[in-house]
């Protein structure tokens, strides 16, 4: 079982440029859309996760993704 985070990962899909590096670099957890657009496929991050999606996040260059750390 993964341990839980509070972190889930975020697309703004008014940034999104279909790039697809997010895709690249984690395709677990993002996928292009029909409309060229990222899909989010898992939203909540493990904590041991998190590595991978920083880079996947990172690696967006229209800074179309983010984490946020939710409230528990
Ligand atoms: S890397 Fe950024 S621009 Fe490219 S598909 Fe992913 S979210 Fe969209």
């Amino acid at each position: 079982m993964n341990s839980s985070s509070n972190t889930v990962v975020i697309a703004d899909l008014s940034r999104c440029q279909g790039y697809a590096n997010c895709v690249i670099t984690d395709s677990s957890r993002f996928d292009l859309g029909d409309d060229g657009k990222v899909s989010i496929l898992q939203q909540g991050v493990a904590a041991e996760e998190l590595p991978l999606a920083e880079e996947a996040v990172k690696s967006c260059p229209a800074l179309a993704l983010r984490l946020e750390s939710e409230p528990t």
